[in-house]
């Protein structure tokens, strides 16, 4: 039962992370999302159901399209891979609940735009913004299904709006350090935005620690990019710093405050 329960639900992460894949091509280039189905790029000819089992389809082709025979980027698996690994490690910590299914959509907007920033160094409004709903849509249902309802959503609302909040007026300060570290154009509008979605998810306490995270992995990084003369963008490490947040955030901080009020 258990086995079965992580081979579905990595599947399902597989699934989600060959749909990020499309939404990632797609999305930039203005085109629709839903229609035509999966095609391969260069002959345009469309998939079989079989070409587009997330992961294995990909080996079965040995990477390259059936009909063309041209290349398909081993990003594909790869990242219907982390999609997979992912969902499991989050139904791993909170098992059947609503914090993973809410994760769940958390890790796969990040994982998106982190995609997106990677290739055209830009993170669209839509899915910030959409991301952003979500995380306050999130934190009533957390409120809602808790058990002193009206106490407990009130709390929850006020976490989502304060890191919200918080995420718009760190950025001031994240483009500052981010223009000593990288130089002056590594930030762009986009990481407002994503830092408000983040807050939303988070709350303010477990954002600051994500912002963190992804200023020093970012400034290591970054770093070295600089001395290659690469401009990185840095919704990649918000989006790690995020997911550490989700996954050990507690332990960090509680770790933190043993250090200084033991
Ligand atoms: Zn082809």
């Amino acid at each position: 039962m258990f086995v079965w329960a992580n081979i579905i639900v990595f599947a399902l992460g597989a699934s989600i992370g060959s749909f990020i894949n499309v939404v990632v091509y797609r999305l930039p280039a203005g085109l629709s999302i839903l229609f035509p189905p999966s095609r391969c790029p260069h002959c345009l000819n469309q998939l079989q159901p079989y070409d587009n089992i997330p992961v294995l389809g990909w080996f079965l082709l040995k990477g390259r399209c059936r009909y063309c025979r041209s290349h398909i980027s081993l990003r594909y698996p790869v990242v219907e891979a982390i999609t997979g690994f992912l969902f499991l490690a989050i139904f791993g910590i909170f098992s059947l609940s609503l914090q993973t299914v809410g994760y769940w959509v958390f890790c796969s907007w990040l994982l998106t735009l982190s995609l997106i920033d990677m290739d055209t160094m830009t993170l669209p409004n839509s899915l910030t913004q959409s991301g952003l709903v979500l995380g306050m849509l999130f934190q009533t249902l957390v409120g809602l299904l808790s058990g002193n309802r009206e106490a407990q959503l009130a709390t929850h609302l006020m976490t989502g709006i304060s890191g919200a909040v918080l995420g718009l007026w760190l950025f001031g300060a994240i483009a500052t350090v981010g223009s000593v570290v990288f130089g002056k154009t590594a930030m762009g509008g986009g990481d407002a935005k994503l830092a408000a979605m983040m807050g939303a998810w988070l709350g303010w306490k477990y954002l600051l620690l994500a912002v963190l995270i992804a200023c020093f992995a970012g400034a290591l990084v970054g770093g070295c990019a600089q001395k290659w003369g690469q401009k990185i963008p840095f919704g990649p490490f918000l989006a790690l710093g995020s997911l550490i947040a989700v996954f050990s955030g507690e332990k960090i901080l509680y770790a933190y405050m043993q250090l200084f009020f033991h």
